[in-house]
């Protein structure tokens, strides 16, 4: 069954605005002429919580989290942007391995599961998921489902 992405996505970020940092500001846009998509939708809103949850926790209090999801004629794209902690470069390739946790996440909570389930259920919905990010500065996470 098809539903509507932007709309999809923003009753999402609206729940998780409530548990954002107190300034922290969650925007989302959408582009592209069109906004149906059949994707499993459990396992898209369980990304997209846990991409975003990341950002809330990783960033701090007067940031901004930008949500940008989009529908070409080849792929759905939806990425997550943050201006946070950062993932320390030597330590981004086993950002995907489970109970992963990087070095300065100091003593912000987490079990390292998260992005593990994440890359997993990409790969169940035939997507693909990448990132870049630097220490101090942020990160941004895509997840990507090609069209045929
Ligand atoms: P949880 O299982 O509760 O999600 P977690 O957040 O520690 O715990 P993951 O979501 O899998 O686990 O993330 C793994 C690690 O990747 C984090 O511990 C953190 O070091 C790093 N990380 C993930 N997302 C971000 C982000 N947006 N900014 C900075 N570091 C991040
Ligand atoms: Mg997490």
């Amino acid at each position: 069954t098809y539903f509507e992405l932007d709309l999809f996505v923003n009753e999402i970020i609206e729940e998780l605005q409530l548990l954002a940092k107190k300034s922290q500001k969650i925007i989302s846009r959408h582009t592209g002429k069109f906004r149906l998509v059949t994707l499993d939708q459990n396992l898209l809103r369980n990304c997209i919580i846990n991409l975003v949850s990341n950002a809330i926790k990783y960033s701090g209090e007067e940031t901004n989290i930008e949500i940008h999801s989009s529908i070409t004629a080849k792929s759905i794209n939806i990425t997550v942007k943050d201006n946070g902690i950062g993932i320390p470069k030597e330590e981004q390739e086993h950002l995907f391995e489970a109970f992963f946790r990087a070095q300065n996440t100091g003593n912000i909570p987490g079990t390292g599961l998260g992005l593990h389930i994440v890359s997993r259920y990409v790969k169940l919905m035939a997507g693909s998921i990448s990132f870049k990010s630097k220490q101090n500065e942020g990160t941004i996470f895509s997840i990507k489902f090609p069209l045929s």
